[in-house]
C-alpha cells in the first residue's frame, strides 16, 4: 500500500519509522512517502495560510498552495484523499478494514483553522475524498490524526501483525467483536498482589474459556459503551448473551 502525507510538520511522522509500522515499511507492505507543504509556496516566507473570509479568529490554510502539492503528488494517479478534521466522519474500525483495503491513500493534514473549502470541492470532482474526525475533541493539526489512522490501517495490512487472528478478536472487529469491546486479558503469573487470573481460563476448556471472554465482552461494553450495546444486532445474540 503507498500512503502520501501532505503536512507544514513532517518531523511528526518519525514515529512510523518503529515498531509494526517501521518492520512494515522496511518489507515494503507500506510505501510511506511524507512531503513538506511549504515545498509549493513561492513567496520567501514559504506562507501556507492567509487571514479568514467573513473575520473571526486564526488563519485558513491557502488552496493554491494546496492545489500545487496534491497535483504534483497525485500526477495522473488515483488515491483515495483522507482529509483529518474534527467536522468529518467518524474514524472507526469499520473505516479502518476500508481504507486497508484501498491501494493507495493520500493524507492532508491541515493546521490553523483548516484547509480553504474548496480544496475538498475541486478534488471530489476527481477522487474519492473523505474528511474525517478521530474524536469529539480538537487537535491543533491533523498530524496525530494521521499517526493515529495510519497505524489503525497499517497494522490490518496482510502479514503486518505477526497473528493474523489477533484483529478478528479486537474490539470492534467486524463479525463476532461488532459493537463489543475486548473483556479484561491476563498473563503469567496466575496470582500477582493477591489478584488470581480468572479460574477458568488456567481450566485449558476451549469452549468455556470462548465463553466467558465473550461475556466478559458483553458485560464491558454494556458498562463503558451503552451506547454500542444498544447497536448490538439481535441476531448475533444467542439465549446466554441476552441474559447478561
Ligand atoms: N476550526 C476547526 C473546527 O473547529 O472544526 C478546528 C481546526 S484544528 C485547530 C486544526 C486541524 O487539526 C484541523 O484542520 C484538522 O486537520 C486537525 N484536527 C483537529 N481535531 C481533529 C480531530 N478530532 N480529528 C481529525 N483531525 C483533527
Amino acid at each position: 500500500m503507498r500512503l502520501d502525507i501532505i503536512s507544514i510538520f513532517p518531523e511528526y511522522f518519525a514515529p512510523l519509522d518503529v515498531s509494526l509500522i517501521g518492520k512494515a515499511r522496511e518489507r515494503g507492505t507500506l510505501d510511506v512517502r511524507v512531503h513538506q507543504l511549504r515545498d509549493w509556496a513561492h513567496d520567501v516566507h514559504k506562507t501556507v495560510d492567509d487571514t479568514p473570509y467573513g473575520g473571526g479568529p486564526g488563519m485558513v490554510m491557502k488552496p493554491e498552495v494546496w492545489g500545487e502539492a496534491i497535483d504534483t503528488v497525485v500526477g495522473d494517479g488515483s488515491p483515495r484523499m483522507i482529509v483529518p478534521t474534527p467536522s468529518g466522519r467518524p474514524f472507526t474500525q469499520e473505516l479502518a478494514q476500508e481504507l486497508a483495503d484501498e491501494p493507495w491513500l493520500l493524507f492532508a493534514c491541515g493546521r490553523y483553522e483548516g484547509i480553504d473549502s474548496r480544496v475538498m470541492d475541486e478534488y471530489a470532482t476527481r477522487l474519492r475524498v473523505d474528511e474525517v474526525s478521530i474524536g469529539d475533541y480538537v487537535l491543533a493539526g491533523g498530524e496525530v490524526a494521521v499517526l493515529v489512522m495510519v497505524e489503525a490501517i497499517g497494522r490490518l495490512l496482510p502479514g503486518v501483525l505477526g497473528n493474523a487472528q489477533s484483529a478478528v478478536d479486537d474490539s470492534f472487529a467486524p463479525g463476532s467483536m461488532q459493537n463489543l469491546v475486548e473483556g479484561p486479558v491476563y498473563t503469567k503469573p496466575p496470582v500477582w498482589r493477591g489478584h488470581e487470573v480468572p479460574p477458568v481460563l488456567l481450566s485449558g476448556h476451549h469452549g468455556n474459556v470462548a465463553r466467558w471472554r465473550r461475556d466478559q465482552a458483553i458485560r464491558r461494553t454494556v458498562r463503558n459503551r451503552p451506547e454500542l450495546a444498544r447497536e448490538l444486532d439481535p441476531g448475533t445474540l444467542d439465549k446466554h448473551d441476552r441474559k447478561l
